[in-house]
């Protein structure tokens, strides 16, 4: 198996190092390699990503990646949108946990609203929001696969718009005819009223399947149900390619001081475990977070005074201890 490394920028250099820590203990006949893109790059060479990275990224089986920072340079392109593109990374995983709750938001990442078909003007702008039957069913597929992957007692939810936007209505149908060629029970729900239900009853809800901006919204929404960005992993996943990442940015405000919450990125780790077939890795990277933030071996954030390091180093103290308890 080759797993690429990107750190990126900001506190993706700092995060990294103990998810890829913690990736090396339990795949360690694995190979790695690290592919250097971003911003940093982009300022000392005049490229963030280049065709090459784009080959090297291609090459791996998995990545590994931790934030880019994004400037408001008109000349700088962003790249997770050329690698979401280039690798056909069309399923974008949003696990939210909690107490109580377990919600996998599955939203559709290559179409939609964020279909890059923009026409731009003073007195009228427009952007086309792109539907297909093709992107609509392989999404489906994915939520579904996960349901059954997740023992799911619940229906998938199908969030959509479909009673005003009537694009909506080929990905909900689309949706409803994949659900039942799995024999799996479904639900379709209106996104407005989805969001406020989600956060008021999370324990009614297990996977969600919905349109581009309506999951980047949903589940952006439900790091309210968590403790924050600093815990919410993703993943980008493809039929040829997986990409694993934290869902915060590169926090410039934090970054070089090791207090960024790793936790995110090991998750985020923890998740491409799992989507190789090591869900007893995963657990075990789970149950070594919950054991390290009840002990109050967290970061600021979450209120403990350990560092970024000190934090990844306990996590995987506990990793050992739990394998070796079993
Ligand atoms: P951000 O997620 O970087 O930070 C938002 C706030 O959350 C900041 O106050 C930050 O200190 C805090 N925070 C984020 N991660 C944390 C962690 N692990 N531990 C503790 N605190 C944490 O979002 P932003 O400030 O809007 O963006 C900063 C840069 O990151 C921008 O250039 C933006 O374009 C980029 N960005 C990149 C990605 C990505 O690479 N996928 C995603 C979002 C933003
Ligand atoms: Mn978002």
């Amino acid at each position: 198996m080759k797993i690429a490394i990107v750190k990126g920028d900001g506190i993706g250099q700092e995060v990294i190092p103990p998810a890829e820590k913690i990736l090396r203990h339990f795949l360690p006949g694995a190979e790695y390699f690290d592919v250097k893109v971003g911003y940093e790059k982009w300022k000392e060479t005049g490229t963030a990503c280049t065709d090459d990275d784009i080959k090297k990224l291609k090459s791996a089986d998995a990545i590994l990646f931790g934030a880019i920072t994004t400037p408001p340079d008109p000349d700088y392109k962003s790249v997770i949108m050329k690698i979401r593109h280039e690798l056909d990374l069309y399923a974008n995983l949003r696990p939210v946990k909690g107490d109580g709750f377990d919600i996998m938001v599955v939203r559709e990442n290559t179409e939609g609203l964020y279909s890059g078909i923009e026409e731009i003007g003073e007195e009228r702008s427009t952007t086309l929001r792109v539907i297909t039957r093709k992107g609509s069913e392989r999404i489906a597929k994915a939520a579904c696969e996960l349901a059954i992957k997740r023992g799911s007692t619940k229906p998938v939810v199908i969030g959509n718009k479909a009673n005003v936007l009537k694009s909506d209505v080929l990905f909900r149908d689309t949706c409803i005819g994949v659900c039942k060629s799995y024999g799996l029970e479904y639900k379709t729900m209106f996104i407005d009223a989805l969001t406020l239900d989600v956060l008021m009853q999370p324990s009614n809800y297990d996977v969600i399947v919905t349109t581009n901006i309506f999951g980047d919204i949903l589940s952006d929404a439900c790091g309210y149900l968590t403790g924050g960005l600093g815990m919410l992993p993703s993943a980008n996943i493809g039929d040829a390619h997986a990409f694993f990442e934290p869902v915060h940015g590169s926090a410039p405000d934090i970054a070089g001081k090791n207090i960024a919450n790793p936790i995110a990125a090991i998750r985020s780790a923890g998740m491409l475990l799992d989507h190789f077939g090591y869900c007893e890795y995963a657990a075990l990277v789970e149950k070594a977070i919950s054991a390290s933030v009840s002990m109050g071996v967290c970061t600021k954030d979450l209120g403990g005074n350990y560092g970024t390091k000190e934090t990844g180093e306990y996590i995987l103290t506990e990793i050992i201890k739990e394998e070796k308890s079993d």
